[in-house]
């Protein structure tokens, strides 16, 4: 599979602020996502047989009925609702013809399963996830071949956890296994440098909070709180497990 280089917003997600520049990279990614489903897309026959068969989590339909496009919306959804009731219509007869006792019980559990089934189907988190890899591919062949990239890069404050190792996991497909090696042996260096600067800001905050240190600089740690979760888990991430491609 060829990856396309996604040089140009890397290299300005690096040159930002924050705990990682994937995670701005993706809350960027989510928006476009959002933007897509709510145009005039909507509208396109292949778009609506994809919206109506893989729908989208509870994450991004809450998202995307929040989103101020109600008219959009109820486009999509006057047709993703009539093909609901369509799938569940066996479920739903199931249901109220089951005789009492372990039917009942067996009807309602292949209704949950076809409720939860859909729920994990998800373009916007398909759309995201195949973005994260050509992010990610692009971190590690931008590092090998761009000597200023790889610099900044390893003088930056390095990336959350779970991109960390989508990085590393994606690095395969970027690089040899020797300049691997190499890569993954610099970007730990970077990430465990970053995880200790996030210890001891997080450490200072709980200092500030004793009364002996009144009146001391805060040395920028007012919302360490808020960096150490960040890179813990990622900045808006939602949970794309599900949908890894690699
Ligand atoms: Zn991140
Ligand atoms: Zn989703």
């Amino acid at each position: 599979m060829k990856y396309e280089l996604q040089t140009i917003p890397v290299w300005d997600a690096l040159r930002k602020e924050g705990e990682c520049p994937i995670c701005n990279l993706m809350q960027a990614a989510e928006k476009d996502s959002l933007d897509f489903y709510t145009g005039s897309s909507v509208m396109n026959p292949e778009t609506r047989v994809k919206v109506n068969t893989t729908g989208f989590c509870p994450h991004h339909l809450q998202l995307l009925a929040e989103s101020g496009h109600p008219q959009s919306l109820a486009v999509m959804l006057r047709s993703v609702v009539q093909q609901r009731i369509a799938d569940l219509e066996k479920p739903f007869s199931a249901i109220c013809s089951s005789k009492p006792g372990r039917a009942t019980d067996k009807a309602i559990s292949a209704f949950a399963d076809s409720v939860f089934e859909h729920e994990q189907g998800c373009l916007i988190c398909q759309r995201m996830e195949n973005r994260l890899i050509r992010y990610c591919y692009t971190v590690a062949v931008l590092w090998d071949t761009d000597v200023e990239f790889r610099h900044v890069l390893e003088e930056s404050k390095g990336f959350c956890l779970h991109h960390f190792v989508r990085i590393l996991e994606i690095s395969g497909k970027a690089l040899p296994a020797r300049t691997r090696a190499e890569f993954i042996h610099s970007m730990a260096m970077l990430e465990k440098k970053g995880l200790l600067h996030t210890a001891d800001d997080v450490e200072w905050m709980t200092q500030m909070y004793k009364s002996e240190n009144d009146g001391k600089d805060w040395n920028g740690c007012e919302d360490a709180h808020i960096r150490a979760a960040y890179r813990m888990i990622g900045k808006g991430r939602i949970d794309d497990e599900d949908n890894k491609q690699v």
